[in-house]
């Protein structure tokens, strides 16, 4: 085959991380094709914060401008005990984050990232070739008997080839199975409820306008549980993400509807101002999710089948990183399959893991750290943790300036973060 600049790679899974993967496959020159189980391509509904080794990626695709479109920024973030609401540390984020890290700290609506990724891999003026999608394509089958040409088969009996598969379908990935990965699927024991609140509300309630006079995130640490809530789209929706000890069934079921009164019960010894700004969400906008991730494991390849994402280091949420991790995926994937002909994939690929599954490896263990770092009962730990919290730039034994930093690229896109924020 001749040695050309552009190759095949199917990507499947249209997540945040495989949309992100296409973007900057297809600014690389390839030609990618996503692969996606859902009828059509999206998110759920509820929010995400992109720290800025995240909002780096972003930006290095070109997206500053729609993301402005789209983003809160939030000013602080405040932790406060559970009881009385009293704060045990606040940091400031907004423009210090900038300055610091070249790249902001944002919240958005998922839906709206996403679909700032998805214009961008469909755009007809975008640089490379625009991403093919196809939707309501689940994987269930791969077929390497050409192994230079792994292929993907769906249920509805489509057939997407590649130079390159690559598995960002999520936590339960399917070509992680397929491709006959080691399975490191670990429940926590916990479960979270996700919210969306009106923002309408939370503002014409003073106990609890103070959540839209200045944006900031709040995490709110208890004995087995804790909470944390910003507002996204314009001051739209506060959204909650509420993690407490799983019920019975959450393990089997892996999401399930839920109540506002419910959710509001559940930390009705709390602060008075939690479960008040809770007792405001609409049921419909109220879900259940079991709290599952995997065990680190650096073995990310074989042959020309690689996992990104979810798919290879999915992590509990409670340093908000699974998304941002699977975008510097994403980034790093892009700069090594984008400086080789075929030839060069395979060793490529490999140098793509060596780069990123020992980083994303620590995080997934700092995430997990968290869980008992952040449910600790009142009494000398809690003490020491909170004290804790108070002097240093971070969470566990992570520190911000590591994580936000994010894995070293050999191409950052100095020009769209220099041009913003320099001036
Ligand atoms: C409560 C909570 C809060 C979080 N908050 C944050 C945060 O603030 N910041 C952050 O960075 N991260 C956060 N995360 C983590 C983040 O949501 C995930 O890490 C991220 O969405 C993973 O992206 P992904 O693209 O790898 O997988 P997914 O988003 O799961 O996407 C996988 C895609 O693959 C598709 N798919 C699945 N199976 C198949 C198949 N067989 N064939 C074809 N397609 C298939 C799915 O339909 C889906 O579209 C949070 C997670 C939780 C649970």
């Amino acid at each position: 085959m001749a040695a050309s600049q552009s190759f095949e790679v199917v990507v499947v899974g249209g997540g945040l991380g495989g949309l992100c993967a296409a973007l900057s496959l297809r600014q690389r020159g390839l030609r990618v094709t996503v692969v996606e189980a859902a009828p059509q391509l999206g998110e759920i509904g509820a929010g995400i914060q992109t720290a800025p080794n995240a909002s780096r990626v972003l930006f290095g695709l070109g997206l500053r401008t729609r993301l402005e479109q789209v983003r809160c920024v939030p000013q602080d973030q405040v932790r406060r005990r559970w009881a009385d609401g009293s704060i045990i540390a606040q940091i400031p984020l907004g423009q210090r984050i900038v300055e610091q890290y070249g790249a902001p700290y944002w919240h958005y609506h998922r839906a709206d990232l996403h679909g700032v990724l998805m214009d961008a891999c469909l755009d007809p003026e975008g640089p490379g070739p625009i991403v093919r999608v196809a939707t309501d394509a689940r994987v269930i089958d791969l077929d390497r008997t050409q192994p230079e040409r792994p292929a993907v088969l769906t249920a509805d009996g489509r057939r997407f080839e590649g130079d390159v598969v690559i598995g960002a379908d999520g936590i339960r990935s399917a070509v992680r199975d397929l491709a006959g990965f080691d399975d490191t699927l670990v429940f926590s024991g916990e479960m979270a409820y996700r919210a969306l609140i009106p923002g309408d509300l939370v503002a014409q309630d003073p106990a609890t306008r103070f959540l839209v006079d200045r944006y900031h995130s709040t995490i709110w640490y208890g004995p087995d549980k804790h909470l944390v809530h910003y507002m996204i789209r314009g001051g739209q929706h506060l959204n909650v993400v509420a993690i407490v000890p799983a019920n019975d069934t959450i393990a089997r079921s892996w999401s399930e509807p839920a109540t506002a009164a419910e959710l509001a019960a559940q930390f009705g010894d709390w602060d008075d101002r939690v479960p008040t700004v809770l007792a405001k969400a609409k049921d419909e906008d109220v879900s259940l999710w079991a709290m599952y991730r995997r065990r680190r494991n650096p073995v990310w390849v074989d042959g020309r089948v690689a996992l990104l994402g979810d798919a290879c280091h999915a992590m509990l949420p409670y340093q908000a990183q699974g998304a941002s991790q699977a975008m510097e995926d994403a980034a790093v994937l892009a700069e090594e399959l984008g400086r080789v002909t075929r030839d060069g994939i395979d060793a490529a690929l490999v140098r793509y893991v060596d780069r990123r599954a020992k980083h994303a490896g620590m995080v997934q263990d700092a995430s997990l750290r968290n869980m008992s770092f952040y449910h600790l009962p009142d009494g000398p730990e809690q003490r020491e943790r909170d004290e804790k919290l108070r002097r240093f730039d971070g969470e566990s034994d992570v520190s911000y300036h590591w994580l936000w930093s994010g894995s070293p690229l050999t191409d950052p896109d100095t020009e769209s973060v220099h041009y913003q924020f320099a001036r």
